[in-house]
């Protein structure tokens, strides 16, 4: 200790430590650098730097060493350049609203969609003066017809996480950017493992990072990945007004869990195939939607485009089964909890009456949807809880 500060009071020492630490320590784990308060070296750095500056540490809202290092990693994930963390899914599907989307302005968003996407789109159109239409998700290349002088941002999401349709994405894109129309796609489905949507031309990807990069059903996250730096800003400028700055304690669960991401997800992939398979044999069920299976629209697309599925799909029951039938075959289940959301280890299961959240394309089926998620428990105790469900309430 220097001579100027030992002889200060011990509480200001206690404010102003000068800690000495042995050097050398390495880990492979990646330090929680917390802060609000970021420290400029002098006042000349802070009237130089300036927000749209990614070499300059500024201000804890904007991010610390701990979720940079985060964002790059989902980057790379997704092959795009620029990754933005939010603290949500949901909160990352908004900052792409404020960031791309001025009043005055058109949005395209699918019948597939996550339905929270569609209900902030109506807002912006209650409250705004954006318009939102929506369109059938297996329109492919003829959104071209739809877009209009004014559509600024067309969703998609592949595929729909409840009804599992699996749109042209790379027909999408071309259109829209033939007329210069930002893209932006829910890519939570794929976690960026299985479906790489900036390679084909969609602008941004987004991920609710709740999912399959928390792993553990105890995170709440999101991020925008894109390859375009002019959006990327604009994405940039929306997230600083908004404020939407991430835990970095949160960053940390959520790193911990990416280098066992694709092994989960692969586990997950390979049980839900199985029960899927199955499902589609019994007598109660008249249609699975695993994208990996023809019963589901856009089959050829996911064959084409994807490389895996994950442990999400859903089951059409037959109409002659009533809405308390299928609440019960749900609620009869013991392995799958019921709940939202899904990326944990535990299965989950949970009962939709899907007409009635369509608007622009036509539901053909009559029957209730059960979707599921299939975790990591062993797959033959799956089954039997499945199969044991569907004979106390359906049998
Ligand atoms: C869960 C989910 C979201 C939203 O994520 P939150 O972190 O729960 O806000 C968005 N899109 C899809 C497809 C999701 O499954």
């Amino acid at each position: 200790m220097t001579d100027s500060t030992s002889d200060r009071a011990l509480q200001t020492r206690i404010v102003h430590p000068e800690v000495e630490l042995a050097p050398g320590f390495e880990s492979f784990v990646t330090p929680v650098m917390r802060g609000s308060t970021v420290i400029f070296p002098n006042t000349a750095a802070v009237r130089t730097g300036s927000w749209r500056d990614d070499t300059q540490w500024r201000y804890g809202l904007q991010g610390t060493p701990t979720s940079a290092a985060l964002a790059q990693r989902l980057a790379a994930i997704e092959g795009g350049k620029y990754a933005l963390l939010q603290p949500s899914g949901l909160s990352s599907i908004s900052n792409v609203y404020f960031g791309v989307v001025k009043s005055g302005d058109d949005v395209l968003i699918p019948d597939n969609v996550y339905s929270p996407n569609y209900d902030h789109g109506k807002w912006l159109a209650e409250d705004f003066g954006v318009s939102v239409r929506r369109y059938d998700p297996m329109i492919g290349g003829g959104i071209a017809d739809l877009i209009q002088p004014n559509t600024s941002l067309i969703w998609m999401e592949a595929p729909g996480s409840l009804t599992m349709e699996v749109p042209d994405v790379r027909a999408i894109a071309a259109a829209a950017r033939a007329r210069n129309v930002i893209t932006a796609i829910d890519n939570t489905y794929s976690a960026g493992l299985a479906f790489r949507p900036l390679e084909l031309g969609v602008d941004i990807s987004v991920q609710a990072l709740t999912k399959y990069q928390s792993g553990a059903s105890d995170v709440l996250m999101g991020a925008t990945i894109t390859a375009d730096e002019a959006i990327y800003l604009k994405l940039k400028r929306a997230r600083m007004h908004l404020g939407l700055g991430v835990s970095v304690d949160d960053c940390s669960l959520v790193l911990r869990s990416l280098p066992n991401m694709k092994v989960r997800f692969e586990a997950h992939d390979r049980s839900a195939l199985a029960l899927a398979r199955w499902l589609k044999t019994r007598p109660e069920v008249v249609s699975v939607l695993h994208p990996a299976l023809p019963d589901c629209p856009g089959h050829e697309t996911f064959m084409r485009e994807f490389t895996g599925a994950g442990g999400l799909f859903s089951v059409v029951f037959d109409a002659r089964y009533s809405i308390e039938q299928i609440d019960a075959f749900v609620d009869a289940l013991d392995l799958f909890a019921i709940g939202w959301s899904w990326g944990g280890a535990q299965s989950l299961a949970m009962p939709y009456d899907i007409a009635a959240l369509r608007t622009a394309s036509q539901w053909p089926y009559g029957g209730m949807l059960v979707r599921f998620y299939v975790g990591l428990e062993e797959e033959a105790d799956l089954r039997a809880d499945i199969e044991r469900a569907l004979t106390s309430a359906l049998g």
